[in-house]
């Protein structure tokens, strides 16, 4: 009897934030946050050490960071935004200032100190709406971390020193751990703690380890050497499975690796349908680390690249040389040949250094996107001189977010053109004849296409938000996530309508929210003939394949036909059939059995 034999098998069920399974061999990482415990300094002298402690313990830490980064570049030539990130934390002077003025004012220990200032920013941030930002969090308590361990003088293990094909497990990976892992033999990672759109998920997906968090109490589960599954398609994770278990998951991930090396066979052929239609498929991307992945996957351009990460995390507005750094980045990015880069979608009470500013009852639908650039000028100007100076080197798109009506996009272009000839007069390169585009996502927007089509270059439809509008749904409230439904008649209809007005305008229509990336909505984007189609890189593969096996018209005539039925259920119904029937093999695999 095997040593595994003797061992009770867990299951776990977290959030597959990675896809892929992976059968192997777990290594525990010892790593235990450290807790602050608060003590009482007496007399200014005692102050004054204290300070000097917690200034060592910034110049250690940062010491660290500044060593991967530099492993990073020695052994794959590029370092990490992500690393960057928690350099840039460390080094912002509200946040380490705050600090010492906690040590000063209430005579406390640095550890208690740094433990009031991230509380305070914990307070910040669990304002944020949006679940992404709110989460950025968790960059700051990685920093504040590292800075404890530091001034425990304690060491803890990291992830470069690992030896060996293991899958992590730990309580928690910061970002800076996980970017380790692309130059180690890690097969993939489980954690206690962690989101989907944790930074740690982004490193993961971009690495292409597979990856499930949020599983509360894996790292009770398992000591090194335990053998471990992470299904990181399921978000499940099975500890000392038996061998019948094994058997199946090994099944399952041949099954799967069959099918993903099927549909990368054909990733970097083009769009095309049997009957010439060709769909321009790009990646949306939010971190220059993402286009590795996004060519490898089949994207030869951005169709989306977000730009709110550049103001956030951060005290300071970013500099034009800053945003001017990562869109030359992106623009020059090994495999790509254009990228659409869309001004910040954010609002005033988004910014962390000044969360106080704006309070909105309803932030999603307050002053952001469009509006505030409309009101912050000089902002905007910064990042639209950027974007302009970029342009020169290579091709480049501006994508207008939350355009609602005909005056923002005629305001938004005048300043563009004001910015353009700024550039000019100064003797700066840019692209003269720049597209610019708006994102469809507002109802009233879709009402107004025929009107926006006279005034834009392109159209980029944001299904994300458009469905949260149009049906009345907050699209992060998950006691409502059963009524989002990217197949309701209503959102048809809308689509319908938008790629009709710019057709008939002359202008090329592309979607950029989720459903451009959903194999069930393929056939009806196919049927409404969109000329663009950019999702998550690793959506591509299959839309791809979906396309090259369809004809426009065969969709077409589908998409005539639920367009008769009066459900969101009836019409998935309908598609989920026709397409087990036409292309089986590019089904998900649950399909089948749904
Ligand atoms: C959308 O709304 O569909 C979209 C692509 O933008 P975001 O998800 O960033 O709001
Ligand atoms: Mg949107």
């Amino acid at each position: 009897m095997s040593e595994n034999e003797l061992k009770t098998t867990s299951a776990l069920k977290g959030i597959g934030v990675s896809p892929g399974i992976v059968i192997g061999r777990a290594y525990a990482l010892n790593r235990k946050d450290i807790k602050e415990t608060l003590y009482k300094l007496s007399g200014d002298e005692s102050v004054s050490r204290e300070i000097k402690r917690f200034k060592k313990s910034l110049i250690d830490s940062r010491q660290e960071l500044l060593d991967i980064q530099t492993e990073l570049k020695d052994r794959q030539g590029i370092g990490s935004l992500f690393v960057d990130v928690h350099i840039m934390i460390l080094d912002d002077k509200t946040f380490t200032t705050d600090i010492v003025k906690n040590i000063q004012d209430h005579s406390v220990n640095a550890e208690w100190a740094l433990k009031m200032t991230i509380s305070r920013q914990r307070e910040i941030f669990d304002k944020i709406e949006d679940e992404y930002l709110r989460e950025r969090i968790r960059d700051v308590e990685c920093v504040g971390q590292r800075i404890l361990r530091n001034l425990s003088g304690k060491t803890h293990e990291r992830v470069s020193d690992i030896e060996g094909e293991v899958v992590i497990v730990a309580r928690d990976l910061s970002p800076t751990d996980t970017v380790q892992m692309s130059t180690r033999k890690i097969l993939g990672f489980a954690t206690d703690m962690g989101g989907k759109t944790s930074h740690t998920a982004i490193v993961a997906k971009s690495i292409g380890i597979p990856a499930v968090v949020g599983l509360e109490r894996i790292t009770g589960e398992v000591s090194t050497g335990d053998a471990i599954i992470v299904d990181g398609t399921a978000g499940v994770v099975i500890v000392n499975p038996d061998p019948e278990v094994i058997k199946r998951y090994e099944d399952k991930k041949r099954h799967y690796l069959a099918m993903e090396e099927d549909m990368l066979k054909g990733a970097h052929l083009p769009a095309e349908t049997i009957d010439g239609h060709r769909v321009g498929v790009g990646a949306n991307i939010e971190f220059i680390e993402e286009i590795p992945s996004a060519v490898f996957h089949g994207a030869n351009g951005v169709g989306l690249y977000r730009t709110e990460f550049i103001y956030i995390n951060r005290e300071q507005l970013p500099t034009e040389e800053e945003h001017f750094f990562n869109y030359k980045k992106v623009i020059e990015g090994e495999g790509i040949k254009w990228a659409t880069i869309r001004t910040f979608d954010l609002g005033g009470d988004k910014f962390v250094s000044d969360a106080g500013l704006a309070e909105e009852m309803n932030p999603v639908m307050g002053l952001r996107a469009i509006r505030f650039c409309l009101q912050e000028v000089e902002l905007f100007k910064v990042q639209l001189r950027a974007i302009l100076r970029a342009s020169a080197y290579g091709n480049t798109g501006i994508l207008l977010p939350m355009i609602s009506g005909v005056k923002e996009i005629i305001d938004a272009r005048n300043i563009i053109d004001e910015v353009k000839g700024e550039l000019i007069s100064e003797g700066i390169p840019i692209d003269e004849d720049i597209k610019i585009g708006i994102m469809i996502e507002v109802p009233s927007a879709v009402i107004m296409a025929k009107q926006l089509a006279e005034k834009a270059d392109f159209f980029s439809i944001g299904t994300n938000d458009l469905i949260q509008y149009a049906l009345a749904i907050d699209r992060v409230n998950e006691r409502v996530t059963y009524l989002y439904e990217p197949l309701h008649p209503a959102i048809l209809t809308m689509l319908k309508q938008v790629v009709d007005a710019g057709h008939k305008a002359g202008i090329k229509v592309a979607m950029c929210g989720e459903m451009a990336g959903d194999p069930l909505c393929t056939p009806i984007l196919l049927g409404l003939a969109l000329d663009g189609l950019s999702m998550t890189p690793l959506a591509i593969p299959r839309v791809k394949k979906i396309i090259r096996k369809s004809t426009v018209s065969e969709s077409k005539k589908l998409l005539e036909r639920v367009m008769t039925l009066s459900t969101a259920r009836e019409i998935e119904e309908c598609v989920r059939a026709y397409m087990i029937e036409r292309f089986p093999e590019c089904c998900p695999v649950d399909w089948q059995t749904t």
